[in-house]
């Protein structure tokens, strides 16, 4: 059985971040008033001022480090000061560059992490592994750990850019293809898909697929959102790897990162890829372009900057990125014209 922790806290309301103070007492009275190193980016509390007021008038202790690039030797570098000078909390505020080397850094000194995300873009959020850059400046995913407190304010979120959050939606949808592919391993390798892991993600990718509310302009569409960002996180934990959220749709993506500069969010690269996986998985992958669109989402690859080379070169690469996972790529005989095929299709979309 794996070991896995859960969040002591999770917050999603309006002010969330009024609550911080509260919780730690509550939750955590030893380190309440210890030693906080809050680590945000460049321009991130100008910007959310009034937040940021609130946030700091609730802490004894606490320094402010901004982390310019999320990369592995940072986050180390940081756990070196966390330890050497007894910081017992460290709280990511921002997007991934933030709450990654602060997630990081927490699992290696061994401290308290809480995470107040400024943006959803991805379920890295909740789960228990860093994407950091490292060796060649590429990136790469680290065990880490899950943050023990969560504070999602959906007065920060709902400012966030729009992209970011059609993201987070990319990111949740690849779980309709990543469970196929985990069954699919299973049936070949004789494992057994962990049944409560399984069940939160198929959860946190039903509860978008089938709510009313497709839009992220109110409390209760972010609140979805987050609920099933966290879901996913969740599943992963407690499967002990990325199975339940990752397949062959984020083999895509991690190809095409390792192939191109492209510039695009995870979650809609992920998206591309999922809609992909669901055609090359011979399923129902209408729902899910339907689906995409409600929310605006736009997964045309010539739209987004994607050429056919780039995208029949990365599902080519897909199964070498990672060799242990078996996915639908291993059932098909990667023959070029199959994924040329799949980019016409998808710039019909
Ligand atoms: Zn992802």
């Amino acid at each position: 059985m794996n070991n896995f922790s859960l969040p002591l806290f999770m917050q999603v309301k309006s002010d969330a971040v009024a609550s911080l103070g509260n919780n730690l007492r509550y939750y955590l009275p030893k380190e309440a008033d210890s030693k906080v190193l809050i680590l945000t980016t460049e321009g991130l509390l100008q910007r959310l001022d009034s937040k940021v007021r609130t946030l700091l008038s609730q802490l004894k202790d606490y320094q402010v480090l901004t982390v310019e690039k999320s990369s592995f030797d940072f986050a180390v570098k940081v756990a070196k000061k966390v330890s050497m000078e007894g910081i017992r909390i460290i709280l990511g505020f921002g997007g991934g560059t933030a709450l990654d080397t602060a997630k990081y850094a927490a699992f290696v000194a061994n401290v308290t992490y809480i995470a107040i995300p400024t943006a959803l873009s991805n379920d890295g959020v909740c789960s228990p592994v860093s994407v950091l850059f490292a060796e060649g400046g590429r990136k790469h995913s680290f065990r880490s750990k899950t943050p023990d407190g969560l504070l999602i304010d959906t007065d920060i979120i709902i400012k966030s850019p729009r992209l970011l959050m059609q993201a987070g939606v990319g990111d949740i949808i690849s779980n309709y293809t990543a469970l196929y592919d985990w069954n699919l391993d299973c049936e070949k390798n004789g494992g057994h898909a962990d049944d409560f892991a399984y069940m939160l993600s198929e959860r946190a990718l039903n509860a978008l697929l089938y709510s009313q509310v497709k839009s992220f302009d109110s409390p209760e569409g972010i609140k979805m959102l987050a609920q099933s960002l966290v879901f996913g996180g969740l599943a992963m934990q407690i499967a002990g790897n990325s199975r339940p959220c990752s397949g062959s749709d984020h083999l895509f993506c991690h190809a095409l990162d390792e192939l191109y500069d492209h510039g695009l969010p995870h979650g809609i690269v992920v998206g591309m890829g999922t809609i992909g996986a669901a055609w090359l998985q011979n399923r129902d992958y209408q729902t899910l372009v339907d689906f995409l669109k409600a929310y605006d989402i736009d997964i045309n690859p010539a739209r987004r900057g994607v050429t056919e080379e780039m995208f029949v070169k990365a599902w080519l690469m897909a199964p070498e990125v990672r060799k242990d996972r078996y996915t639908v790529l291993n059932t098909l005989d990667m023959d070029p014209e199959k994924f040329r095929e799949l980019y016409r299709l998808m710039c019909t979309f």
